[in-house]
């Protein structure tokens, strides 16, 4: 085995252990050897890891969790592509890049998928975990493996990458002006009225890129990148802020790109559009922010089963101890226990006239989570605000007096001051209790990000705070618009139990927006399903149970899904495939 030990010098702090703990408590040093030294200069402990016996000691004993000693076999140590220096995140292996297929990658937040990316885009030159700063090295190290050659022509200036950035929210504070004029620059193809088309563009090509929303935002974004004329193209979490239609929509589209001989490399967290997107997948594994190893490419559905399961097989590798697995939850039984609210019909229309909603009464029970699915635009955040009491329905009342706590889709990061802070201007009560400690902050790794600036958080670090912010108010009705993005899938379902578990404990109701299908499947007891013509008319079904709800929803998109026989998982029909046409001619969209 060889150790790699990593420390996370934001969460280090010398002064507030007692003065370099570590190095105090560690057996090595008591012994007169050096396996921690202090670097003066830099004010920081320094593990020595050939003479590190891996204890575990000072991971122990740190009070702010600040270190990680992880022994991995040794065999790795020839894969080791990059460390971003001395005890610091090292990247094991990478993905493949292949003409005509799109190559998906699945893993955990913090594991090395962006520095992945750098590497293959060019840049950044992997040191090959020494001091290496040639491409010639690298080219060397890759001799026989698949990505010599793409590595030479990277070298010579012949290839060219495009990358579609994670958080698009950002772009408005890169990019000014209209749609059409920044698709216009990057359309080297040729192509702009086409992927605009393709991508529904053509309503927002002469609005200015400020007023867009999220899911335009990404929408833009993804064009951008299929204009360019490259070789390489990279998508990062294309489907967040998009529905499940405009979700299978790009998808088609990556994949045509693919189709037509490009290299395509995609990260993705929605499990059913990865699968339906990639040709191919890596799993990547290790722990976030110490370590991260990519694995050998793998079928689609291999890979993602063996990723559910935790276990790798051609590796032989047990990465988490436990499976994430897809029991029938088909039938849930609906509560029919305390009603917390019987709503009449509403509607609602805007003053301008542009946009009416018509709601069906229904009622909510205690303790129940309520998925809300439906297209972007079609009144959803309107129909919660009427509940709420927020805005006023044209026809129908609301009468009664309920507290709403609410996570809005796109988060805002302007406070100044740290997490804990925040949270604790919330509730400071509840982050010490235990109970909100197992239930939420825990499951969560909120305390680890107490010390950070709120300011300075990450869009998956943002989202959990904000989560949490939402949920430790005290309130009747909790209602999160799109929890799950920027967040991986194990923070996804992470997510979904603390709701579903503090929702039923505290006797709460949550209405929970969400588009990955297998998240809301995770999550709810029932389904209010909305339909219509987004932008101008939607109808909000009364809540239903979660058979007949999934049977609506997707009956209005036309898409089916079937059972993967190994893990249960949710796996989206090819239109128009045998088990397709049965599906549909059964009315059996989901659970079959
Ligand atoms: P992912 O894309 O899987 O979320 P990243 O490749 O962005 O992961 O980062 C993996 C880890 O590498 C992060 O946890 C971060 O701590 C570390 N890291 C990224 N960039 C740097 C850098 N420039 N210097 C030191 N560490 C870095
Ligand atoms: P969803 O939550 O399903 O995405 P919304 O309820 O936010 O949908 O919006 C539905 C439609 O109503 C959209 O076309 C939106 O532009 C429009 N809309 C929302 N709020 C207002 C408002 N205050 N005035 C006029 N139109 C609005
Ligand atoms: Fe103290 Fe932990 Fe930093 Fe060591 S790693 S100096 S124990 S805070
Ligand atoms: Fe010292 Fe043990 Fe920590 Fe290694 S793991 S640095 S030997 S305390």
């Amino acid at each position: 085995m060889s150790r790699i030990a990593v420390i996370d010098y934001d969460k280090c702090n010398p002064d507030k252990c007692g003065h370099f703990l570590c190095e105090r408590v560690c057996p090595v040093n008591r012994m007169g050897g050096e396996a921690i030294i202090i670097d003066e200069e830099n004010y920081r402990p320094i593990i020595q890891e050939a003479s590190c016996t891996g204890c575990g000691i000072c991971v122990h004993k740190c009070p702010f969790g600040a270190i990680t000693i992880v022994n991995l076999p040794e065999q790795l140590d020839e894969d080791c592509v990059h460390r971003y220096g001395i005890n610091a995140f090292v990247l094991y292996r990478l993905p493949v890049v292949k003409d005509g297929m799109v190559v998906g990658i699945l893993g955990p937040n913090g594991t090395g998928k962006t520095t992945a990316v750098k590497i293959l885009s060019g840049q950044l030159i992997p040191n090959l975990c020494g001091d290496n700063e040639e491409w010639d090295n690298v080219i060397k190290t890759f001799r026989g493996n698949e990505l010599q050659n793409y590595f030479e022509r990277l070298k010579n200036g012949e290839i060219k990458p495009v990358v579609k950035p994670q958080y698009v929210d950002l772009i408005p504070k890169a990019v000014k002006g209209k749609v059409r004029d920044l698709l216009k620059r990057a359309d080297e193809s040729g192509r702009l009225d086409e992927v605009a088309r393709e991508l529904e563009l053509e309503n927002i090509l002469d609005r200015d890129i400020r007023q867009l929303s999220g899911g335009e935002l990404q929408r833009v974004a993804i064009a951008a990148a299929l204009l360019r004329d490259a070789h390489f193209y990279f998508f990062d979490e294309p489907s967040s802020y998009l529905d499940i239609r405009q979700r299978l929509r790009i998808a088609k589209t990556i994949r045509k790109l693919a189709d037509s001989g490009k290299a395509v490399l995609t990260v993705e967290h929605d499990l059913a559009i990865l699968d339906y997107m990639s040709d191919i997948i890596h799993v990547v594994y290790g722990k976030p922010g110490a370590y991260g190893i990519f694995s050998q490419p793998k079928s689609t559905r291999n890979g993602i089963n063996e990723f559910l399961r935790g276990y790798l097989r051609d590796e032989n590798v047990r990465f988490r101890p436990f499976e994430i697995s897809f029991t029938k939850k088909s039938e849930r039984k609906s509560q029919e226990g305390e009603i917390l609210v019987q709503y009449p019909s509403l509607v609602k229309e805007y003053e301008n006239g542009s946009f009416r909603l018509e709601a069906e009464g229904g009622e909510l029970y205690v303790g129940e989570v309520v998925g809300i699915v439906g297209p972007n635009g079609i009144g959803k955040t309107t129909f919660v605000k009427m509940l709420a009491g927020v805005e006023k329905p044209t026809e129908g009342e609301v009468d009664w007096s309920l507290t709403v706590s609410y996570k809005p889709q796109y988060i805002k990061t302007d406070y100044e001051g740290t997490v804990f802070d925040l949270l604790s201007k919330i509730d400071a009560a509840k982050l010490m209790s235990n109970f909100y400690k197992t239930e939420l902050l825990n499951p969560l790794g909120i305390p680890e990000l107490y010390d950070r600036q709120v300011n300075e958080l990450s869009g998956g670090e943002l989202q959990r705070v904000a989560i949490t912010a939402c949920l430790l108010r005290d309130a009747d009705l909790y209602l999160l618009d799109e929890p799950s993005a920027h967040l991986d899938v194990e923070q996804r379902l992470a997510v979904s139990k603390a709701i579903r578990s503090l929702m039923a404990k505290n006797e709460k109701t949550a209405l929970i927006v969400e588009h990955d299908v297998m998240m809301v499947d995770y999550l709810s007891d029932r389904l209010i399903v909305f339909e219509g013509e987004p932008g101008k008319h939607g109808r909000a079904l009364p809540p239903m149970g979660m058979r007949d709800g999934m049977n609506r929803f997707l009956a209005n998109i036309g898409i089916t899904f079937r059972r993967d026989p190994d893990t249960g998982r949710p796996r989206a029909n090819k239109e128009g495939s045998v088990k397709d046409r049965e599906q549909k001619e059964m009315g059996e969209y989901y659970y079959t």
